[in-house]
């Protein structure tokens, strides 16, 4: 625990000397990464910049590290059946964040963490920014997928059959951070299709051996709501566990990166 540093450890929050002082305790950066898409009839469409946002706001209390702003616009052309949901293409996004963490190399950060709150969809963009960063800059660069670092602790709390999109893990992380932009009277349940293809699983953690996406209208047709899998089983104290599991793992590979 750090109570010296200088400022708040949120870059957008700092003025640039306390950003030169923070850099003599730190060269790590968090960097929140979401995107603006539907969630469903009872979440905002933030969700998945406030998740990573507010996780990184609790690993900077316990280190050093410093907080980027969020990245609010991500890969989400899936979504864009119903209306609030921003997407950019896929060559867009990786330019903007390896421009966003390269300028930040510029003045002295060494280690990136890219928290990603995208379930699943924008992985592939990130991993290519992390070897970029990485051979191009080098920058120690990482994909954290929140799904991963609360992986463990997601399998021993949940009680719902399936959690894939705006569904129990998502909603009860955000009923834990964020209850009042959760309505859970207007969560709904929604089966993804009885049987999946083989090495395929319309869940989170699901075997998914093989790469594969959904289009908009794939979307359109699987959920109505917008939502798949089951919201209703979610708690805020599920969702705290899994905030914390997130938050403790995050924090070794922040401590780790100190040494
Ligand atoms: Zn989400």
């Amino acid at each position: 625990m750090s109570d010296t540093k200088p400022g708040s450890g949120r870059v957008a929050e700092m003025t640039w000397p306390e950003i030169e002082a923070a850099l003599e305790e730190t060269r790590t950066l968090l960097v929140p990464v979401g995107s603006t898409e539907q969630h469903g009839r009872h979440m905002p469409l933030g969700v998945d910049a406030y998740m990573p946002e507010a996780i990184g706001a609790r690993v900077i209390a316990r280190s050093s590290a410093l907080l980027a702003p969020p990245v609010w616009y991500g890969v989400s052309p899936h979504h864009t059946f119903k209306p609030g949901t921003f997407t950019v293409s896929t060559e867009t996004f990786q330019r903007y964040l390896f421009d966003i963490c390269a300028s930040a190399s510029e003045w002295g950060i060494e280690n990136v963490l890219l928290l990603n709150g995208h379930y699943l969809a924008q992985d592939p963009e990130l991993e290519v920014v992390v070897r970029r960063l990485r051979s191009e800059r080098d920058v120690r660069a990482f994909h954290v997928p929140l799904v991963n670092v609360f992986a463990d602790v997601a399998e021993e709390v949940r009680t719902g059959e399936v959690s894939f999109h705006a569904s129990e893990f998502e909603t009860s992380i955000m009923l834990a951070l964020f209850p009042e932009l959760v309505h859970m009277d207007r969560a709904e349940s929604v089966d993804p299709p009885a049987e999946s293809l083989p090495l395929t699983d319309y869940d989170a953690l699901g075997e998914n051996e093989v790469g594969w996406s959904l289009t908009a209208r794939d979307m359109g047709e699987l959920t109505p709501a917008g939502n798949i899998g089951d919201p209703t089983v979610a708690t805020a104290e599920k969702g705290e566990a899994l905030v914390e599991s997130a938050v403790s793992d995050i924090c070794l590979l922040v401590d780790e990166l100190a040494e």
